[in-house]
Order: structure tokens, then C-alpha cells, then sequence
């Protein structure tokens, strides 16, 4: 049987209520769900403060909830935007379409032929893992943003805390 597998990439940094909410959507057409944690090297940064590992911990308890069945996978970025597509075949279970709002990987996608459907975030100004990551540093209420896994993650990793010593902001 050929399954109907897609495959939804981001950086997740963090993962939050709007990506949650579209990979809902997105479990409604296909038979599983491919999340591919892109950047996966990157942690401890302003703009990447979590960890691969983190981020899986935070996507697989969220998805607790949907019985669409779901791999989550971390991809490395590479210097060649050419083969991108092929390193993520490399890594990854088949897949038959890509979800995505990212311009490059968009092109990159179409380019080898897979189709890409880029799927609406609602509230995109609240949900945006800048937004979040600027309120965690600011104090101010990111929690509401987020599935209560990811603040439970958070917080077991003091992330918090993290994010305010990397950016020399305390
Ligand atoms: P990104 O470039 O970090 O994010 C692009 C923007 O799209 C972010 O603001 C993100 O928001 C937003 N976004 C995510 N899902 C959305 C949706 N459904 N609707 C509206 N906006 C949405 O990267 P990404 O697209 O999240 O992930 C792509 C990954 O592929 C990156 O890690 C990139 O490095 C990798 N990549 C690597 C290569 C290479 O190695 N040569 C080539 C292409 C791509 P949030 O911040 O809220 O998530």
C-alpha cells in the first residue's frame, strides 16, 4: 500500500500554537505525518535556543492529542542549497508532499518536482516563535502561545533562564 505521507518542516524555536494548529489541519488529508526539525544543529542562540532533542520533546508530547500517526525527524542545514532536497530524502521516511510557507524550501521543493502546499497561519503576529522568544525574555505571558507540553519542557529545561544568560539580557 502506498501511504499518503507528508512532510511539514520548520525550525520550531519553539514550537507553538500556531504550528500546532496547522499540522492539525494537515493530519485531516494525509495518512502520517512527517515534522522535520530543521536547523538541527543550532541551540543556545538568541534565535535558536533549543536543542534538537528539546524541540522533539516538545512536538511528540504536543501531539499526544492527534491520531494521525507521526515521525519526527532533525534535519542539519548544509552548504548547498542544490542538495538539500536530496539530504533530506536521505534522512527521512518517504514522503509524497511538503508543507511549508518558507520561501527557499518552497522553490527547492518545486524545483524536484514535489508538490508543496503552504498552508495559512492564523494569528501570525501572536504566533511567531519570535514573538515568543521576545516575551520569555521581556517577562511577559508566552505560555498562552504555546501547547502546555512546550511550557512543560520549557520550564524542565529552564529555558527560560537560558535564553536571558545567552542574550547577556539580565
Ligand atoms: P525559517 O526560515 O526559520 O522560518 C521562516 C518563517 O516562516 C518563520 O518566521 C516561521 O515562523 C514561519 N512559518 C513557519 N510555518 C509557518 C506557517 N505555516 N505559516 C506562516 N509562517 C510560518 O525556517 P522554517 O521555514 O521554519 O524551516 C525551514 C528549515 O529548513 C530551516 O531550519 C532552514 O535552515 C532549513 N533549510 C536548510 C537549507 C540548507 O541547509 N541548505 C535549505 C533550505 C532550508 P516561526 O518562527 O513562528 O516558526
Amino acid at each position: 500500500m502506498k501511504f499518503n505521507r507528508g512532510l511539514y518542516i520548520g525550525r520550531f524555536q519553539p514550537y507553538h500554537n500556531g504550528h500546532h494548529s496547522v499540522l492539525k489541519r494537515i493530519a485531516e488529508y494525509v495518512d502520517e505525518i512527517i515534522i522535520g526539525i530543521g536547523s538541527a544543529q543550532l541551540s543556545h542562540e538568541t534565535d535558536n535556543p533549543f536543542t534538537a532533542g528539546e524541540r522533539i520533546m516538545m512536538i511528540t508530547q504536543s501531539l499526544e492529542e492527534i491520531e494521525c500517526p507521526f515521525y519526527v525527524i532533525p534535519i542539519e542545514d548544509i552548504r548547498r542549497n542544490a542538495l538539500w532536497v536530496a539530504h533530506v530524502r536521505s534522512i527521512s521516511p518517504p514522503f509524497s508532499r511538503v508543507f511549508s510557507s518558507n520561501p527557499l524550501v518552497v522553490r527547492l521543493f518545486a524545483e524536484q518536482g514535489t508538490p508543496v502546499e503552504s498552508p495559512d497561519m492564523h494569528e501570525r503576529q501572536s504566533h511567531s516563535g519570535t514573538e515568543i522568544r521576545r516575551r520569555m525574555l521581556e517577562g511577559e505571558n508566552w505560555h498562552e502561545l504555546v501547547p502546555k507540553a512546550v511550557s512543560d519542557v520549557v520550564d524542565e529545561i529552564d529555558g527560560v533562564e537560558r535564553l536571558i544568560r545567552i542574550s547577556g539580557s539580565d
